[in-house]
């Protein structure tokens, strides 16, 4: 079978003949890490062999020490918004597919996506991923366009949503050109497996079932001039070390093509989900400990792309991660269509964190973070190549902090309850205590009081 450009001769060589490095290795290997410009492709295949649990701890010492220099203690927030469970695929992992009798179908109007937007305003909410089953047919990109705008229109008081990412199906690059133009954020495809023979009996029909049709789909939507692209493996499909090797391939071949590579990396495990007897046995689970071990070379290897974890996870799992390397999480999630303003059923996958948006922002300023719902960025055209530039020189604390602390408040002021609002208003003072450079920290509380005086939206 033509694999395209994820080379699995390359890959089964590495995985038979690399030997993990020594601890002089390693030293090397994470001194260059430490220099915040990523290390190469080989490098972190070295660091997938590593087994022994005190070279791992370090490993996750420097992960740690990366998204703490680039990130510092900002966490983005978003929702997904499931559309249509409808499924022409027959993915062995998910409800949604074709052959699963046990859910119900379900495509939301236009007026239920207003409603369902109108409940995630409601929370606080400021970004959603927008996500479909393959069962629309031809009706699936207008009705998407539609929905997009559909979302974008809804304004409740002060809150909107301000940025829409997407994941449907792969597209011909005329279909990516219309999504361009319908003004989504990142546009997201996750590969599930790179091993070509596993992608095959996983999809054993419909429309995903082409591989290369399906790996190309980032080639195409950046021919098509989408800047911001989303890229995920489905863990516990495939031998976790063949999968980080394969994205890392790539992500190499669109950096080769368009100069720029991936704007974030999810990072789902499988997860129990009703008529799927794969979901419930992993051929290849992932354990916490490899866990945490991906997401630390993840972050090593390309320390300026997002890593997104979602509520599949469960709250200490995510607690973990997000200080090795994940830096936007979903919060308050549902994954039926229509399950915000209703309880109707048809869940894509079980969750393992069902707490509402407001306890995890709690939980997570508790811990220090700041929660972020800034879309600065995309809407001032900071994407592709020229966030690259910005956030390689490490700039990104200077546009992100301040606006994440400006969101943040006005999540505060806006939805808060008196306690989230007391916890979130203590982080606030001291991050702006740490903000270094006088006139940034003085915008900052200038932007901060106009927000207690009711405005919205501010950000740099
Ligand atoms: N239908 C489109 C597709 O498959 O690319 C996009 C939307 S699909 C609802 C989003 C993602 O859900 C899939 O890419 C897959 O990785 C993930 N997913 C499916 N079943 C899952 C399960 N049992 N556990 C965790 N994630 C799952
Ligand atoms: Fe359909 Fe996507 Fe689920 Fe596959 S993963 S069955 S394409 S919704």
């Amino acid at each position: 079978m033509d694999t395209g450009f994820i080379d699995h001769g390359r890959i089964y060589d590495y995985l038979k003949n690399t030997t993990p490095p020594d601890a002089k290795e390693l030293d090397e290997i994470l001194a260059h890490a430490k220099e915040l410009k990523g290390i190469s492709y080989a490098e972190a295949e070295r660091l997938l062999m590593v087994e022994d649990d005190a070279h791992l701890a370090r490993i996750s010492d420097t992960a740690r020490f990366i998204k703490e220099e680039i990130y510092g203690k900002r966490l983005v927030l978003f929702a997904p918004l499931y559309a249509s469970n409808l499924c022409n695929n027959d993915c062995l992992y998910c409800a949604f597919r074709r052959t699963n009798k046990m859910i119900p179908r379900r495509t939301l109007t236009f007026d239920e996506i207003r409603r369902e937007t109108q409940s995630l305003i409601q929370q606080g909410h400021k970004r959603v991923l927008l996500l479909t089953g393959e069962g629309l047919g031809m009706q699936a990109l207008d009705y998407t366009v539609k929905a997009i705008e559909t979302v974008y229109s809804v304004k409740m008081g002060k809150g909107e949503i301000r940025r829409i990412n997407i994941n449907i199906a792969a597209l011909p690059v005329e279909g990516y050109k219309t999504l361009k133009a319908a003004r989504i954020g990142t546009y997201q495809l996750f590969q599930e497996t790179y091993q070509a023979d596993t992608y095959k009996t996983m999809h054993p029909s419909g429309p995903k079932s082409d591989y290369l049709y399906h790996l190309t789909a980032m080639d195409r939507a950046m021919e098509a001039g989408i800047d911001d692209v989303g890229v995920g493996i489905l863990f516990g499909l495939e031998d976790y070390r063949f999968e980080v090797m394969a994205l890392l391939q790539h992500i190499h071949h669109l950096e080769e093509r368009f100069g720029t590579g991936v704007h974030t990396i999810s990072v789902p495990r499988l997860e129990p989900a009703t008529g799927s007897e794969v979901s419930l046995n992993p051929p290849h689970a992932v354990s916490d400990r490899d866990f945490r071990k991906i997401i630390s070379i993840l972050r090593i290897t390309v320390p300026y792309t997002g890593m997104i974890l979602s509520t599949r996870e469960n709250a200490q799992t995510r607690r973990d991660a997000l200080s090795l390397g994940i830096s936007q999480i979903s919060a308050g999630s549902r994954t039926n269509p229509g399950g915000y303003s209703e309880d109707s059923g048809g869940e894509q996958f079980s969750l393992g964190d069902h707490r509402s948006l407001e306890e995890v922002i709690r939980d997570i300023a508790t811990m220090g973070y700041i929660p972020s719902f800034c879309t600065g960025c995309y809407r001032l055209g900071r994407t592709g190549q020229d966030f690259m530039d910005l956030a390689k020189p490490g700039l990104i604390k200077h546009f992100c902090l301040p606006n994440a602390i400006t969101s943040f408040k006005e999540y505060l002021v806006n939805y808060a309850t008196p306690e989230t609002r007391k916890v979130g208003d203590a982080l606030i003072g001291k991050m702006l205590a740490d903000i270094p450079q006088e006139e940034l920290r003085q915008k900052t509380a200038a932007s901060l009081k106009k927000i207690e005086d009711g405005a919205v939206d501010v950000y740099v």
